[in-house]
């Protein structure tokens, strides 16, 4: 078995940047099999500019939005986003597979080893019955009037055992304002001892919907004809309001995360619920949407598992985590890129239950490897 070498200007490792000069060997497959000071590695080793890193986790996508690229503008608020995607989602159904295929292509040109990925369709099943990269199916439910949950259940765990075949999958609630208590009930029951995901606090309108009940959520409601009469709002914040469905997990990916207070850590912390609990950060939608950014230095000081999303191509204008990291970058100047990048690589392949295989350079790993310089791209082994 031939051995092959790498040297970049820096090496980043998963975990930190290794020593200057460090040469990455791998077999011929890009099993890893060490990293040796130069001195030691002899000759034929590539030299590479700019940084090697291990593949990129993309902990937050929604392939099957694909088709939506570009079809809601910038800017438009949560709400109108919303209603946005739900009215467009389905007018143009010959475009679906083709723009699935071509965006798996773009999350491997840009180095994405591995996808946290939400699905409502089969839609993305043939694509990813090919097996061309790493998925973790995230099946996800909605409906906010609790007479709807047991048939969305049953459909729900109807396209659970059809993703199965393609990677792990899990059901998972929507967000705390399209799901009732009861078919959050039977989520939790159906996917105890699981990875979930639920999208989080993207936007105060959430919040203030459970806080007053006064928001402009309200619209979405009236637009999919839902009768609130029976809600009165619980007062506290959305996520508050649902933490006893997420303790039956083995962990949480809360995506999004935009208006979580200390105060929202807190009562996760009080939950027992803090330690499996994951942010997933998807700043380039965030900004997309509401212009908005999140609260990083709050996560630090919490001292949050922190992970990176691109979210769907309805709300980005790529599918790049290296993108992700450059706009958290740009807002939070004090934030290190090697930070960024153990969010990118390591912390994701946790959060996904797959650091057995991806998320760093340690021997018996086959994470993939790519070149950031200039643009990002995987090395062909
Ligand atoms: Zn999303």
């Amino acid at each position: 078995m031939g051995y092959r070498k790498f040297k970049a200007d820096q090496l980043f490792t998963g975990n930190g940047f290794a020593p200057r000069g460090s040469v990455l060997v791998t077999d011929e497959k890009g099993l890893i099999e060490a990293i040796i000071p130069q001195e030691e590695a002899g000759s034929d080793i590539k030299e590479l500019k700019g940084i090697l890193s291990p593949g990129f986790i993309n902990c937050h996508c929604h392939l099957e939005l694909s088709h939506l690229k570009g079809v809601v503008p910038p800017g438009t608020g949560m709400v109108p986003f919303l209603l946005a995607i739900m009215s467009q989602r389905n007018n143009h159904p010959h475009q679906i597979a083709d723009a699935i295929a071509k965006a798996e292509a773009e999350m491997l040109s840009t180095g994405i080893v591995a996808v946290g990925d939400i699905c409502n369709t089969d839609h993305t099943l043939s694509q990813k019955l090919k097996g061309g990269m790493f998925y973790r199916n995230f099946i996800e439910v909605s409906g906010f009037t609790g007479a709807a949950a047991g048939g969305r259940f049953q459909n729900a765990k109807a396209l659970l055992e059809a993703f199965t075949p393609t990677g792990p999958s899990a059901m998972v609630p929507h967000a705390p304002y399209s799901v009732s208590h009861e078919l959050f009930e039977l989520v939790a029951e159906q996917s105890a001892g699981q990875i979930i995901t639920m999208h989080n606090q993207e936007s105060e309108a959430e919040n203030e919907f459970f806080k007053s009940g006064n928001s402009e959520m309200r619209k979405l409601y009236e637009y999919i004809g839902v009768d609130l009469s029976f809600f009165s709002p619980p007062g506290s914040s959305s996520l508050q309001a649902v933490l006893p469905w997420l303790t039956r997990a083995a962990s949480t990916i809360l995506v999004h995360n935009v208006l979580t207070s200390q105060a929202d850590i807190d009562s996760l912390v009080k939950k027992g619920l803090m330690n499996r609990t994951i942010f997933c950060l998807c700043p380039n939608a965030n900004q997309y949407i509401n212009g908005s950014l999140p609260p990083v230095e709050l996560f630090l000081e919490n001292n949050a598992e922190i992970v990176l999303g691109t979210d769907s191509l309805a709300s980005n204008h790529q599918l790049s985590i290296y993108e992700e990291i450059k706009t958290i970058l740009k807002g939070f100047p004090q934030l290190t890129l090697e930070t960024a990048l153990q969010w990118a690589t390591i912390n994701g392949a946790r959060a996904l239950g797959i650091e057995d295989r991806y998320g760093s350079f340690e021997k018996g790993k086959q994470p993939g490897l790519v070149q950031i310089y200039e643009e990002t791209k995987p090395l062909k082994m």
